[in-house]
């Protein structure tokens, strides 16, 4: 926990150097700290730093966090895989959904949204690298979904996720957030009105931010390895 401060300068200062390479400005980038796993205290002290948005991916295990800091201005994006039987205290307690990726889970999201809260912003998860396993929708399927989105009246969408195939011998996820770029400005060509384009984690902020990305979702290098898993729910 003390080296909440150090940790944070540091991604500062990542971040700002990629700009630099990529002739970016840093203002451009919104840090998402990612706390699975780790506790409400951990959040309340990194919230004390600046940081204010956080990202969880288990509704139960973000519920209870969410009561506990209650009392702390903080933007909750949800960015783990949504059931349908989920969907309503998704609906009711966060502010974004960046994992998005299935109509009914949509549907019910904007059926489900409180009428006093705005819109709930959502990102469309892209499973830029054709993963057999991983969650997200592919490249081609994009395009329908945000249509869908944008005709439901209480979302509103605001860009792309991608989590990329993870670096080898044989893949660099430079290439990814490069294709994940190109078809964020396709789509937005063709009217998708988007301004979030969420990529890079702790291990490839940099490749994110040089491929057009506008929001780092970093857990282990501000957060600190996180907690055994063995009690998360899934
Ligand atoms: C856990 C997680 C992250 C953060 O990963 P780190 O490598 O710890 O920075 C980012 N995005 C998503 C969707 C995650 O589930």
């Amino acid at each position: 926990m003390n080296n909440l401060k150090e940790n944070l300068q540091n991604i500062r200062s990542r971040i700002a150097s990629a700009c630099e390479s990529a002739g970016r400005n840093p203002d451009e980038i919104d840090i998402l700290a990612v706390s699975k796993r780790h506790p409400a205290s951990l959040i309340r002290a990194l919230r004390a730093l600046g940081p204010a948005s956080f990202g969880e991916n288990y509704v139960q295990e973000a519920l209870g966090k969410m009561e506990q800091l209650s009392d702390a201005p903080i933007e909750w994006h949800f960015i783990g895989p949504l059931q349908s039987n989920k969907t309503r205290a998704v609906a009711e307690h966060f502010d974004w959904v960046q994992s998005a990726d299935r109509i009914k889970v949509l549907r019910r999201l904007s059926a489900q949204r409180p009428p006093d809260l705005p819109e709930l912003n959502i990102c469309i998860q892209v499973n830029i690298d054709r993963e057999p396993q991983k969650a997200g929708v592919l490249p081609e399927e994009a395009s329908a979904l945000a249509a869908v989105i944008r005709e439901l009246p209480r979302l509103r969408l605001r860009g792309l996720m991608a989590i990329p195939l993870a670096a080898s011998a044989s893949h660099d996820p430079a290439q990814s957030y490069e294709r994940l770029h190109s078809l964020f400005d396709e789509l937005n060509r063709a009217g998708a009105g988007m301004d979030t384009l969420s990529a890079g984690m702790s291990a490839d902020l940099e490749a994110a931010i040089m491929h057009g990305s506008t929001m780092v979702r970093i857990g282990t290098d501000l957060l600190g390895p996180r907690p055994d898993d063995s009690e998360a729910e899934h």
